[in-house]
């Protein structure tokens, strides 16, 4: 076969969990691993729409399972699934997430909320992270982990305190895991994308709607929008040996919005 036609392979032989696989940057990045050889276990909460993505990558390259991420039962029963299936674990994209709908500042902060989405956003990256790590050291697998932050872990917002918390919490998860994992070689780092239209934005309110139209404005790459497929490769990145020497690290994929001195929204 001549080079130039021979397949992406960058995650050939690997075996990939990835939480919130069934839409926006989760079900992107399936696609993409499997595209470079891996196998992909999607773990989600949408049946029917994870079943769907999994047949049209392939069944021989992806297969959905149940899991809700703020359940630690249900995380370690999709670990032990892909083990007990394809043999090990070699990389973990912990990315399920959910965003709020009201604009709360931090002065009516609706507490119940804010547990609820403290749940699946920061203890369900906990329970990915520590049930990914525990398959990966037992195979003695010199794994990845990536997991979804937000440019809201860096730069605060005017609302959503509960969101921008939970993703802060992440990169503290991301720091300290990576600290405690070197020693096994599996590195843990994050992405943080600014504003992608996915479902989880468009779901989200018109205060939401005017911040990511802000930071289209603030990009410094213009009249490109950001897409799922551009952080699908950033995670990529982070998942092959082309980040070998990167661990602790958190990939912005913001067009260069942090650079800018008034990105704040
Ligand atoms: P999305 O809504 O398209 O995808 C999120 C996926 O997570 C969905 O398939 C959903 O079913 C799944 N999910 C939700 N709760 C779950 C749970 N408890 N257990 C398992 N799966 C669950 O949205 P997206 O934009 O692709 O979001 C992916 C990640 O990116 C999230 O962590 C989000 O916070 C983060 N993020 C998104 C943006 C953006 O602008 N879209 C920006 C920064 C960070």
């Amino acid at each position: 076969m001549a080079e130039a036609s021979k397949p992406p392979s960058k995650l050939s032989g690997k075996v990939s969990i990835i939480t919130g696989g069934a839409s926006g940057i989760g079900e992107a990045t399936a696609r993409l691993f499997a595209n470079h050889g891996s196998i992909v276990v999607i773990a989600d909460i949408q049946d029917e729409l994870g079943q769907q993505v999994a047949n049209s990558i392939g069944s021989n390259r992806c297969t959905y399972v149940h899991c809700d991420v703020s359940d630690e039962q249900q995380v370690i029963s999709v670990v032990n699934f892909t083990v007990e299936t394809y043999g090990q674990l070699d990389i973990m994209f912990s990315n399920a997430g959910i965003i709020s709908n009201s604009e709360q500042t931090v002065l009516d902060l609706d507490l119940a909320q804010f547990d609820a989405l403290f749940h699946v956003n920061a203890r369900g990256s906990a329970a990915c992270v520590k049930h990914a790590a525990r398959a990966m050291v037992e195979k003695h697998v010199k794994g990845c982990i990536v997991c979804t932050a937000s440019v809201a872990a860096s730069k605060g917002a005017s609302s959503r305190t509960d969101y921008v918390m939970a993703k802060h919490a992440v990169l503290g998860l991301v720091r300290s895991a990576s600290k405690q994992l070197g020693v096994y070689g599996i590195r843990v780092n994050s992405v943080s994308p600014s504003a992608v239209a996915t479902s989880l934005s468009k779901r989200s309110s018109e205060e939401m709607k005017k911040t990511m139209k802000l930071y289209e404005r603030l990009s410094s790459l213009k009249g490109v929008e950001l897409s799922a497929e551009h952080v699908a490769e950033a995670v990529l990145f982070l998942a092959s040996d082309g980040s070998s020497f990167i661990t602790g690290h958190d990939l912005v994929v913001d067009g260069g919005l942090m650079k800018l001195p008034d990105a704040d929204d």
